[in-house]
């Protein structure tokens, strides 16, 4: 059974195709700069890579050029497009009315469609993915999976903002959350590698990447998470500010005559760390600033890793405790010094790691001191096989 999963944004789609018997990627790809000059397609079919600069006008070109490239008579990892059994499709909000994967028909596009509102640089790239890929292959069954759905069993008191309660109601201003398939998948993980239940465990998952958040587990369920009514929310991230006091915004609107597109530059592409160090987004280019010396930089790192910490603390109070502690993407993988700087003085919740085994580097690692009472475990994330082991397990039977 071979799964195609489409991750489509505004100008690029991800792509990666599974044989699900061994879960195996057979090939991935990236099309970019989709619908703008000098578009390519860059892919590795069977551990080999390729670039091919090719005309990519719109979505369908994309999709068209990765099932020729998934086919291809020298290099292809299948003979037909018939050979892909099934499409999960990455959506990245559902709203409320998702609270889990949904096999896509015409109710659930246009439900879809009404979600755009809520996330229109993110839901309309995807819809557009999913209309591309409906057209070339109309006859496979595809699912959606959604950034939102595992946040959909949070309590009323996590989700409201003490807003007037009619906004929630008229226009569904509430927290949703975001990278939900992650947090779902190592946290799922992290009870495998505890040999424990799922049920049993109460679990902070720190999604620490280019968008970081972080999410309290209880028992298998999201009781609440950083990221709010957008993706802006939460801890600083690479450019965006995470939260801050509204009023900022009401003081830069009146004093300052900001409109609302200055307003999302300057707070999802001018904050975080690149706003604070005045030098990079990027983590690695931070450590090695800070290590030359540079204040800004290392302030930059000490702002992230402390609120980080504050939501530990945060949840665990939430939970009433904690079992594990877990890092994932991008930062929370391949940090270390990151993950020290969160962890140093959290001895008192029973949070230890041991030195050494956190500058290892590998899969998944429990890093904890050996007696440690929460175990902290570092788990690489894979969305991609959680988009394809849930579309099989709704197609699976069909
Ligand atoms: P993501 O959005 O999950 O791809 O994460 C991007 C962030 O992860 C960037 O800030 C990178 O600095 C950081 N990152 C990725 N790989 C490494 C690595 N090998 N060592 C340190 N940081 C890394």
């Amino acid at each position: 059974m071979k799964i195609l999963v489409i991750n489509s944004g505004s100008s690029s789609l991800k792509y990666q195709l599974f044989d699900m018997e061994k879960e195996q990627v057979l090939a991935k790809g990236l099309c970019d700069r989709i619908g703008i000059q000098n578009s390519f397609l860059k892919y590795r079919n069977n551990g080999k890579e390729f670039i091919k600069e090719v005309e990519l006008k719109d979505h369908n070109d994309a999709i068209r050029e990765v099932i020729n490239a998934l086919t291809d008579s020298e290099h292809g990892v299948i003979k037909s497009m018939d050979e892909i059994t099934s499409v999960g499709h990455r959506v990245v909000h559902g709203g409320e009315k998702f609270y889990k994967s949904a096999i896509i028909d015409d109710e659930v596009l246009s439900t879809i469609e009404e979600c755009i509102e809520l996330a229109p640089l993110h839901n309309g790239p995807n819809m557009i993915g999913i209309k591309a890929c409906k057209k070339l292959m109309p006859n496979v069954p595809m699912v959606a999976v959604f950034d939102t759905a595992f946040h959909q069993t949070m309590p009323k008191k996590a989700f409201l903002y003490a807003l007037p309660y009619s906004m929630y109601e008229e226009q569904g201003v509430r927290r949703y959350g975001f990278h939900g398939t992650s947090h779902k998948y190592v946290a799922e993980r992290a009870a495998v590698m505890l040999n424990r239940p799922l049920e049993e465990l109460r679990i902070v998952t720190c999604h620490l990447g280019n968008g970081s958040s972080i999410c309290a587990v209880k028992y298998g369920k999201s009781v609440d998470t950083s990221m709010g009514y957008t993706p802006l929310a939460g801890v600083p991230m690479g450019t965006r500010s995470g939260s801050i006091d509204p009023a900022i915004i009401i003081s830069l609107i009146e004093h300052d005559k900001y409109d609302s597109e200055m307003l999302n530059e300057l707070l999802n592409k001018k904050s975080g760390v690149l706003g604070i160090s005045g030098i990079s987004s990027d983590f690695r280019d931070l450590d090695e600033a800070a290590d030359n010396g540079n204040e800004r930089a290392e302030l930059a790192l000490e702002i992230f890793a402390y609120q980080v910490k504050k939501y530990i603390g945060a949840y665990a109070a939430a939970m009433s405790g904690i079992d594990a502690l877990v890092f994932t993407a991008g930062i929370g993988e391949n940090n270390s010094s990151l993950r020290k700087r969160v962890v140093t003085d959290l001895e008192f919740l029973g949070i230890e790691i041991d030195e050494e085994k956190n500058r290892q580097r590998g899969s998944e690692m429990d890093i904890s001191k050996e007696h440690a009472k929460v175990r902290t475990l570092v788990i690489p994330t894979n969305e991609e096989l959680a988009i394809a082991r849930e579309t099989l397990k709704l197609i699976g039977n069909r």
